[in-house]
């Protein structure tokens, strides 16, 4: 479990790099305090996603209160901040814990089926950066790098296909990784210190 853990955690490091870079290049990033892709309904994300952000929930012994958040139904994602301000929620609590297609949507890219790129992005990042958005268009097929959507659920699918192909309404998603983790972690098996055991092997011998 803390292996694959690590290994989606390296692919998002890997990833960030990409979007940043990219979100450099192409002058095209989110609009300030926005949320409102996080808002969208019937949001979905696998569970394999989830688990670096319920290591982190499980870790920090938050999970129980994030999991009676989850059993009220809340209409969107529970990491959207608690607190709003003036009537609108204040962003992603758990804004480096997220999951991949939050970190995807906005500043990646999707090919069609000859093979062309067209920028994954909103209807608000279009509209206020029109310019930077045609450019991009046009340059991530002429050479310019940009982190690609199905590449990246490719990496982590390889990490845990069941847990990748385990699709579900965001907050489900959430609670199936919280609840493995929090498992793992209560029947793990724990090693006993080194000189311990060599007392126990002397004494079994
Ligand atoms: S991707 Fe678009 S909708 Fe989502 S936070 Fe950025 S600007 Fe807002
Ligand atoms: S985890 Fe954060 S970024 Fe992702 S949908 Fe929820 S609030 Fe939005």
């Amino acid at each position: 479990m803390l292996e694959k853990i690590r290994q989606v955690e390296r692919v998002f490091k890997q990833l960030d790099k990409e979007t940043l870079k990219f979100s450099k290049q192409s002058s095209l990033k989110c609009l300030t305090n926005c949320n409102l892709c996080c808002m969208k309904k019937g949001l979905e994300a696998n569970v394999l996603e989830f688990l670096p952000l319920a290591w982190y929930l499980v870790k920090n012994n938050l999970h129980e209160e994030a999991l009676d958040l989850l059993e009220t139904n809340p209409e969107y994602c529970i990491n959207l901040a608690k607190t709003q301000i003036q009537g609108v929620t204040a962003g992603c609590s758990v804004y480096n814990h997220r999951g991949l297609i939050c970190r995807l949507f906005g500043s990646s890219g999707v090919r069609d089926k000859h093979g062309k790129l067209s920028v994954y992005t909103c209807t608000h990042m279009k509209a206020e950066f029109p310019e930077a958005f045609k450019q991009s268009m046009e340059r991530i097929n002429s050479g310019m790098n940009i982190p690609v959507v199905t590449d990246f659920y490719y990496q982590i699918y390889y990490i845990d296909p069941q847990m990748a192909n385990d699709y579900n309404p965001i907050n489900v998603s959430i609670r199936k990784a919280i609840e493995k983790v929090a498992y793992y972690c209560a029947n793990k098996p724990v090693r006993k210190p080194k000189a311990k055991q060599n007392l126990q092997q002397q004494n079994d011998a």
